[in-house]
């Protein structure tokens, strides 16, 4: 049975956004309401992304949104953290792929690219006519990517790159990828690259078998002695606290996608809970049991929606730190997942079925607990700056 979303705010949260904020986040939510929701279940099952929404997508602006210029909408940070919410209130697979384009792509093209590059990528890319994935994590290189093993060797008009990429979202429908890499000519030092994907020597290969993201594409990479002009350095690149500085633009939005996929879980728990009828034709919600576990759920995602706005707020003040965000995401993904897992249970069997969209959101939810930092990463971020003591 398909039940419709009636939003989510115990706290009177909306008086809190403005009214340009509170347009951005209609907007969002109709086009899921239009757009994803009727297809995302077959999406779900036949493991395809609905690549069909990313020009739509585009003619909203919900690509790069709070880059200026290049014909991004130059939006504030918690504007886009309201797009992700609605859009994971959809699925997290395509709030996967655009924080992809827009914080692991687009951003570092804005901030550590030549003029150049900007102008050849940005727009297309805002539109959605180029697409672009992030190569950081390898096959014995995830959580501790220092490890990378991908080199870039100078030749006398360019690079080479060698070396192989795994769990990349977008990998192979990207036009470019960002590939990090250490560079022999900056002292073995980490480096971003734009590789074109038609290059020779560059190859990526979906995944399969994922029972999580599945309307996302998740690919590994493989540069075989790829040759890349000089120009294709991002300049401004410094090591890895480059590459991590695009990452914390991506587990911002996360800690706000993750929202959208706690309030879909959320509400339709709620609604079944009053439907669903056990024991003196009584409705289930009526259960003390229940009710715990529905006023749980409630709770922690009014706390986690304050916890995003004020990250939102401070990071519009230019006044957010890296720690900032970790906590944001760790929370409100352990939040989300939790939520998830007690809809579930609320709702029985049906809880396992794809009629509802819980057990999808639980699903999904596994992986975004995994990327862009481990749960337990974040809890080791924080642990170092409540301390001062680096426990990694
Ligand atoms: C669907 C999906 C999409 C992804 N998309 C991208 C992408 O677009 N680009 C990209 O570069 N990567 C991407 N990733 C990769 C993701 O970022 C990594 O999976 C993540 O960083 C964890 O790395 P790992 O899987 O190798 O796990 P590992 O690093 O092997 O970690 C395994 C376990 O060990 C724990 N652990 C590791 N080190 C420590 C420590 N010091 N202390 C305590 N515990 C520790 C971790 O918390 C975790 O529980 C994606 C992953 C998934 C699942």
């Amino acid at each position: 049975m398909a039940l419709k979303f009636r939003g989510f705010d115990l706290v009177e949260f909306d008086t809190l956004l403005s009214e340009d904020e509170q347009l951005v986040r209609s907007t969002a939510r109709q086009f899921v309401e239009d757009n994803l929701l009727p297809i995302i279940e077959i999406c779900n099952r036949e493991g395809r992304f609905p690549r069909e929404l990313v020009a739509p997508l585009g003619e909203l602006g919900f690509f790069g949104p709070t880059l200026e210029g290049y014909g991004c909408a130059g939006m504030s940070n918690v504007e886009y953290g309201l797009i992700m919410q609605e859009l994971e209130r959809g699925d997290s697979g395509l709030r996967s792929f655009c924080s992809v384009q827009s914080s692991l792509v687009m951003y570092p093209i804005y901030t550590f690219g030549s003029e150049e590059q900007k102008t050849r990528w940005l727009e297309p890319m805002a539109r959605g006519t180029k697409l672009g994935c992030f190569g950081l994590t390898e096959p014995d290189a995830g959580s501790n990517p220092g490890a990378m093993r991908t080199r870039a060797a100078s030749t006398a008009d360019g690079y080479v790159l060698n070396g192989e990429k795994m769990w990349i979202t977008s990998g192979s429908i990207a036009d470019v990828a960002v590939v990090w890499a250490k560079s022999d000519e900056h002292g073995g030092k980490v480096r971003g690259f734009l590789v074109e994907t038609d290059r020779p020597g560059f190859r990526a290969e979906d995944v399969h078998g994922k029972w999580s993201l599945r309307a996302s594409v998740t690919s590994s990479l493989s540069l075989s002695d790829v040759k890349i002009p000089k120009e294709n350095l991002l300049p401004r690149t410094e090591g890895l606290k480059s590459a991590l500085m695009c990452l914390n633009q991506a587990r911002y939005g996360i800690a706000w996608g993750v929202l959208g996929a706690a309030m879909a879980c959320y509400d339709t728990a709620l609604q079944y809970a009053q439907f669903r009828k056990q024991f003196r034709d009584q409705p289930i919600a009526g259960h003390q049991l229940v009710q715990e576990k529905l006023v749980w759920m409630a709770s922690e995602i009014s706390k986690a929606q304050l916890l995003a706005l004020q990250v939102g707020r401070l990071k519009d003040q230019g006044k957010a730190q890296h720690f900032h965000i970790s906590l944001a995401k760790r929370n409100n993904v352990w939040m989300a997942l939790e939520c998830a897992r007690m809809a579930r249970d609320i709702l029985g069997a049906n809880g396992i079925a794809d009629e509802y969209p819980v057990f999808r959101h639980l699903a999904n939810l596994e992986s975004v607990k995994t990327y862009e930092g481990t749960h337990d990463i974040h809890t080791l971020i924080l642990g170092a700056a409540i301390t001062g003591i680096d426990a990694f």
